[in-house]
């Protein structure tokens, strides 16, 4: 499958047609940015880990059920993947406060819940991704009462499957942020990626932060820290090279 015309190009990643309309190719880039888009650089070789990383995630859901965009990894960078209709909604579970959560109600980084969370945020930049209830998703017609409870449904077995999975690579999930889009007969299934761009990863061992966090916060290693994760999980499912 060729790259076609570009159709969009993203903060992380660009998205090329192909000659099936029912088919994109996703390319990730090493750009980097946080705090939406206020700071910005890039992280060497992060394009490559996080295509590879995201698509061994992505088939081990699939094996364990969940529906995804994945179709095939085509080379470091680029995948194929099933055209979607992305549903507007930034769709975020926790497992331990960080981040805004932290933030928002005043409490330390670290508190674990005894359920996980979840929130919707209205994925539009121009506004902030502002935080929506489930009320104002169907006032805003972004998706309907059905596409909430499949999508909460989901995010949920996502998060025990992810949970179990990092536990096995010495590495707590604390939260992390999914994408979900619409097949052309409406089926809802995951799409995006799942990388220490959108996933908070702490060593289990050592609480040490595996992620993007260490751009947003300046806290160096950041290359490290995603080669570590890459490391780790290429020891537990096929990674493409
Ligand atoms: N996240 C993301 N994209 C965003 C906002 C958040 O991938 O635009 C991820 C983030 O990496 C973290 C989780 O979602 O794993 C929760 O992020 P939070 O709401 O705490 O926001 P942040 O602290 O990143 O502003």
């Amino acid at each position: 499958m060729e790259k076609g015309n570009q159709i969009y190009e993203g903060k992380a990643k660009k998205v090329y047609a192909t000659q099936d309309p029912e088919l994109l190719i996703v390319s990730y880039k090493d750009d980097a940015t946080a705090f939406n888009g206020q700071k910005r650089g890039a992280i060497e070789g992060k394009g490559s880990i996080n295509n590879r990383l995201s698509n061994a995630l992505m088939r081990y859901l699939e094996n364990n059920g969940i529906p995804t965009h994945f179709v095939e990894e085509l080379n470091d960078r680029d995948t194929l993947v099933k055209r979607v209709r992305i549903v507007p909604l930034e769709v975020v579970t926790r497992n331990i406060a960080a981040g805004s959560f932290a933030k928002n109600y005043g409490i330390a980084e670290g508190l674990v819940f005894s359920e996980p969370t979840i929130e919707f945020s209205y994925k539009n930049d121009a506004l902030g991704d502002p935080l929506l209830n489930e009320y104002h998703i169907l006032a805003l017609h972004l998706a309907s009462r059905e596409e909430i409870d499949e999508i909460k449904r989901l995010a949920f077995r996502i998060n025990e499957l992810l949970k179990a999975f990092w536990l096995t690579c010495g590495v707590t999930l604390v939260d992390f942020k999914l994408e979900f889009g619409r097949l052309s007969d409406g089926t809802v299934i995951l799409a995006d990626e799942i990388s220490p761009d959108t996933c908070r990863l702490w060593d289990s061992a050592t609480g040490k932060k595996l992620d993007k966090d260490r751009f947003r916060w300046d806290l160096g290693g950041v290359e490290d820290a995603y080669k570590e994760i890459m490391s780790r999980v290429s020891q537990k499912l096929e990674v493409g090279r």
